[in-house]
């Protein structure tokens, strides 16, 4: 079991565009470390740059809190449509511990990925799938949930952060 360091905002890695993955390369060693990192944390999504990987990979479990593992990595991941309704949660980041934001996003998105073994998978993701799914994917892309809030949110949500540290 090996835990990782998590980087914290405003780390530049983390607003970083992340490489794709060269196809067959070998992941796993990397994906069962991030696994241990997101479950010690405790979290529910952890990507690449989170952990100074800049690839295009990440790892999801939105059920395990309520008592049911479901592991999923999802490499060189790529949104391949977006519901025009959207829907509005909070969403809290390892990256950023202590602030949480109220970000909308689609609702519902197709998505297709390979898994650890390259095989490729498609589906789509609703509810609170579709959000990890979409926040993860933003960190492939350099982009955290500050840059999903208006300016004026951005503001109060940063003095909060910079506040406590
Ligand atoms: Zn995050």
């Amino acid at each position: 079991m090996t835990v990782l360091p998590i980087l914290r905002w405003p780390d530049p890695r983390l607003s970083a565009v992340c490489d794709p993955v060269t196809e067959g390369e070998d992941l796993s060693a990397l994906i069962a470390d991030m696994f241990d990192t997101m479950y010690a944390a405790p979290g529910r999504g952890l990507a690449g740059p989170q952990v100074g990987v800049m690839k295009r990979l990440f790892i999801m479990d939105v059920t395990w809190k309520e008592g049911g593992r479901s592991p999923v990595a999802c490499i060189n991941p790529e949104i391949l449509s977006r519901s025009e309704a959207l829907a509005e949660n909070e969403e809290a980041c390892l990256s950023i511990p202590g602030v949480a934001a109220r970000v909308a996003r689609p609702s519902v998105i197709r998505m297709r990925w390979f898994d650890a073994a390259w095989q490729r998978q498609e589906a789509e993701l609703t509810g609170f799938h579709a959000v990890c799914a979409q926040h993860e994917s933003d960190h492939l892309d350099g982009r955290v949930i500050f840059d999903r809030v208006d300016p004026p949110t951005r503001g109060a949500l940063v003095d909060a952060y910079e506040a406590q540290t």
